[in-house]
């Protein structure tokens, strides 16, 4: 089964991340003008189901994180991949989760009539599953001139230091944080091992 596989914090071309968190209508319109301007191969109502892909072999899905749960990204790249034609969308056993996964369907068919809807597949705990680690550490207790290889080397900027830096990524009422974003990380264990204070942790530390 030819099954590519695409990680939620991809980036696209509407700078959704490292930024603002963009209001959702207008992720939508910024995607709408997109799909009308630009004639994306990709993009069609094809009548094949996503049974149907199977079948064929060329079934393709959006692994959002068996662990991320940050809503907002997640809505919007459900609507970008459900309008580039994915046949399902993997993510979190959350009900906000699969809410923002639903939201982002019917936005990406609200631009496209007719466009098929991707099946949802929800991932869930078997117990000790490294998806499910979280990273931790207290920003209090980091050395002031530390360089922060942590934050560069996360690949889903779950790791931030609002209060000490420009970027701005906001959550929580738009209460600045500094730390590990738990929303945004997805346990890959990568900022870990680069502390040179071996301050951050994880519930499965050994396990890395
Ligand atoms: S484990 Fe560390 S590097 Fe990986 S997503 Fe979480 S915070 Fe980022
Ligand atoms: S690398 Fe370690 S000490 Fe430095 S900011 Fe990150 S967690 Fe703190």
């Amino acid at each position: 089964m030819a099954t590519l596989r695409f990680f939620c914090a991809t980036n696209f071309s509407l700078s959704i991340q490292n930024n603002a968190k963009l209001d959702k209508k207008c992720i939508t319109q910024k995607v709408k003008n997109i799909v009308n301007t630009v004639q994306f191969p990709s993009i069609s109502s094809s009548s094949s189901t996503p049974l149907e892909s199977l079948q064929r072999g060329n079934w393709v899905k959006l692994i959002c994180g068996a662990s991320f749960e940050d809503v907002v990204d997640i809505r919007n790249l459900t609507l970008v991949y459900t309008l580039a034609g994915v046949d399902c969308i993997d993510c979190a056993a959350d009900a906000s989760v699969v809410s923002a996964v639903n939201e982002g369907i019917e936005a990406a068919r609200d631009i496209l009539c007719g466009l098929r809807k991707p099946w949802v597949m929800i991932s869930v705990n078997d117990d000790k599953d490294l998806h499910f680690r979280k990273a931790q550490f207290d920003p209090e207790d980091c050395p002031a001139n530390c360089s922060r290889p942590c934050e560069n080397v996360c690949p889903a900027n779950a790791i931030s230091f609002q209060q000490k830096s420009a970027s701005q990524i906001l959550y929580d009422n738009d209460a600045p944080r500094d730390g590990v974003i738990t929303e945004r990380c997805y346990g890959c264990g990568r900022c870990l091992p680069v502390c040179p204070y071996d301050k951050i942790s994880s519930p499965f530390s050994s396990s890395i």
